[in-house]
């Protein structure tokens, strides 16, 4: 049997961060994904957005890292030459009753130390987006988007420059846990057994079942996976607007938006759908209720404008109608089992947190 430092579990956009931070601190490290290539799962199904750090509680892991996230995001991607704009977001209120949540909204963001952000009057939204519906907004400076599979490629790259070993087609079937290490089975083509003295589970809307793996772990401390699905549709055409545009969140979700591809393509979505088993088709019959949420804002949108896109599953913790959770990040000092570390629920906004993940990770082990 083989033996490394560390093993990563998932070459998602976590995954990649986690273990290229391990490699370049000299550690010997094998990354396990059980697909053929990179990013494959919700890492490559999002919105592509660089979150400001707006809407998550105060002291929560989804604040600090939400905000550490974006800071480290934005100065990787200048050095590294990866595309990405800084091109604003507007988070608009359409009734009297969103003033408040606005207002809520611009608070709980002082507190998470995002002071880039303005209340500015319909008239003011208006001149900067002229098809625009509202009767206030909050203007969002720092949010931005990203070429996020050049980025994950430019990760990629660090990690193997590092050192650092990359095996596709390799899913992890089980390990075990004890004070000598842990030991893993590999399975792909060439199944193998391997162990190592930290290992690490960013597999995403799979951490709960390769976490149910390991013996030698409690099972009280997976918890429970609720998947919610968020669908889009594309705008046939240009965009009719060059900032983001976002109603009042909605539970579950941010509200259907609008964000921009970095070739100027527009997209609606996510909305929010609970599933029990994971498939991204998107179904036609939603139409319905993205042209009556995206009217609210844009009420110019002309009929048979959206095209079914594309889908992404949230990897959740709690379910529909309850309240919403932080990420979890469990290392030994909350499980017990050393050179452990499991991500649970790295929903939105993971993307803009991953390489404040990584630094995370580092700190629990
Ligand atoms: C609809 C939607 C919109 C979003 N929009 C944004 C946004 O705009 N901005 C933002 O910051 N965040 C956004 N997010 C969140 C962000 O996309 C995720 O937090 C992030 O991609 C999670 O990355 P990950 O590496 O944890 O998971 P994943 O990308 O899912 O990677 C997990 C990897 O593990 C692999 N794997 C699973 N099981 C095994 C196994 N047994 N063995 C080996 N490999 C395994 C999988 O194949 C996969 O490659 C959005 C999420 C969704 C669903």
């Amino acid at each position: 049997m083989e033996k490394v430092d560390c093993i990563v579990i998932g070459a998602g956009v976590v995954g990649l961060a986690v273990a290229r931070a391990l490699a370049q601190r000299g550690l010997e490290t094998v990354l396990l994904e059980r697909e053929q290539s990179i990013g494959s799962g919700t890492s490559s199904r999002n919105s592509e957005v660089i979150h400001a750090g707006i809407y998550y509680a105060a002291g929560s892991l989804k604040a600090q890292l939400c905000v550490r996230g974006k800071h480290l995001l934005y100065e990787y991607c200048e050095q590294r030459g990866i595309t990405h704009a800084r091109c604003g977001k507007l988070i608009v209120a359409t009734e009297q009753s969103h003033l408040a949540v606005l207002e809520n909204l611009q608070l709980a963001a002082r507190a998470n130390g995002v002071n880039e952000l303005n209340m500015i009057s319909a008239a003011t939204a208006q001149r900067a987006e002229p098809q625009l519906h509202c009767i206030a907004a909050l203007e969002s400076s720092s949010t931005g988007i990203l070429d996020s599979h050049a980025f994950m490629l430019s990760l990629q790259g660090d990690y193997e420059s590092a050192g650092g070993v990359l095996a596709f087609g390799s899913p992890l079937l089980g390990a075990q846990c004890s004070a000598n290490g842990i030991t893993v089975q590999v399975g792909g083509i060439q199944p193998m057994e391997l162990s190592a003295d930290i290992v690490v589970n960013c597999a995403g809307l799979h951490a709960q079942q390769v976490a149910s793996s390991m013996t030698g772990l409690a099972s009280a401390m997976v918890p429970p996976l609720y998947m919610a699905k968020g669908n889009y549709y594309c705008l046939t055409g240009r965009s009719p607007f060059s900032k983001l545009i976002y109603p009042v969140p909605e539970p579950g979700g941010l509200g259907v938006h609008l964000t921009i591809d970095l070739g100027g393509q527009a997209r609606f979505g996510p909305d929010v759908e609970w599933v029990d088993r994971l498939a991204y088709d998107v179904d036609v019959g939603r139409s319905h209720g993205f042209y009556e949420a995206i009217r609210r804002y844009w009420p110019a949108l002309p009929d048979g404008a959206l095209q079914p896109g594309y889908a992404g599953v949230r990897p959740k913790l709690s379910g529909p109608g309850a309240p919403a959770t932080d990420f979890v990040i469990q290392g030994p000092a909350s499980h017990g089992v050393p050179g452990l570390v499991n991500l649970f629920g790295i929903e939105s906004p993971g993307l803009t947190a991953s390489l404040a993940i990584a630094e995370e990770v580092m700190t629990r082990l």
